[in-house]
């Protein structure tokens, strides 16, 4: 699958549910969001045959987010049929590591290759007011344990920096990559409906998050851990780890984008913010053919996002990434 502006796409981004047990301050409104209703959201077959479909197309990997994918029923089901579609090379997980523990094992043993885990903060009273509930922290450290124990590999783990609430501790995150073979990702907020004020008043750029990591001694540019990404990559000599940014506000990646997204009632996104998207779920229900939706969708795809900080303007009317797969 090659696109208009001559990006190969062969990464799907899966969002299982928009469901999630935690409620990031810069993701979800505290009160949550119209959920969507069980026949809304795609079936395990359902997500399977799409895969199918885009694996003839060149789909060679899938990554599975949310909302929080883990609170989906028997989330391994879903990853055993994915690993058994022909073509299917990588399957990776983006995780605020809950229930990691819980299912770590059972993931690692269907075929999930990596985790993204999200962790705001190494201050347990802060991690849990980010997350806005309480117990937040340990459960965190349970999933990050177990994943290094089932060795998942590479563990990337994304930090979300806002002015006054955890900025101060992007030396700290950044320290840990000299210890531990972490890839550390230092993420701008990006404007949503629901942290348009955040997205405003707390903005740090990853010009001064690289300027602040660099006080900390000298970093060289470095090729990522696998899989490609919108992150750029540095690091300290000798470190076993790795730390990144990720820039949607301060450097548009567009050019470099690799991916399509499947919201969980099966609207495929080519790109995440924006108002374009097809409506899979209908047509596959129908029993009509998926491949020219697919080719179409790919055809449309726009060259950049239009994000703009402290504004919904160019985030296509988005409350929080939870409702698209972030
Ligand atoms: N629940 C899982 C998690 O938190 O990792 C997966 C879904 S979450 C939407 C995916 C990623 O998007 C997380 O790393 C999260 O920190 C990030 N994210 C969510 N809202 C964001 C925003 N407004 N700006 C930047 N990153 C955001
Ligand atoms: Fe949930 Fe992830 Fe959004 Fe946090 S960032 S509220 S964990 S979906």
């Amino acid at each position: 699958m090659i696109d208009q502006f001559g990006r190969p796409i062969e990464y799907l981004r899966i969002s299982v549910t928009d469901k999630c047990n935690l409620r990031c301050v810069y993701c979800m409104p505290e009160e949550g969001l119209p959920w969507l209703k069980r026949e809304e959201i795609l079936s395990y077959e359902e997500i399977a045959e799409i895969v199918r479909v885009m694996a003839r197309l060149g789909l060679r990997r899938v990554r599975l987010t949310g909302g929080e994918p883990l609170v989906r029923r028997d989330l391994p089901r879903l990853v055993e049929m994915i690993a058994a579609v022909a073509g299917i090379e990588d399957i990776a997980l983006s995780t605020n590591a809950i229930l990691l523990e819980e299912y770590a094992d059972a993931l690692r043993a269907v075929g999930v290759h990596r985790v993204n885990i999200s962790l705001d903060s190494l201050q347990p009273e802060r991690v849990d007011a980010i997350a806005r509930r309480a117990g937040s922290y340990q459960k965190i450290m349970g999933g990050i344990a177990a994943a290094e124990r089932v060795g998942f590999s590479p563990i990337k783990i994304n930090m979300v920096v806002m002015r006054g609430r955890n900025d101060d501790e992007v030396e700290d995150f950044a320290r840990i990559t000299r210890e531990r073979p972490w890839h550390v990702r230092f993420i701008e907020v990006m404007p949503t409906g629901s942290n348009l004020e955040i997205s405003k008043d707390e903005f740090v750029s990853c010009y001064e998050v690289l300027s602040r990591i660099r006080s900390i001694g000298e970093l060289a540019a470095t090729e990522g851990p696998s899989g490609n990404g919108p992150a750029r990559y540095y690091r300290f000599a000798g470190a076993p780890g790795s730390v990144g940014v990720i820039t949607p506000l301060s450097h548009t990646y567009c050019d470099r984008c690799n991916r399509m997204r499947l919201t969980a009632d099966g609207h495929l996104r080519p790109c995440l913010f924006g108002d374009i998207q097809t409506n899979l779920r209908d047509a596959l229900r129908r029993g009509e053919p998926l491949e020219p939706l697919v080719e179409e969708t790919l055809r449309i795809k726009p060259e950049r996002h239009h994000l703009v900080r402290g504004s919904d303007v160019g985030s296509g009317r988005l409350v929080a990434l939870s409702q698209v797969g972030g």
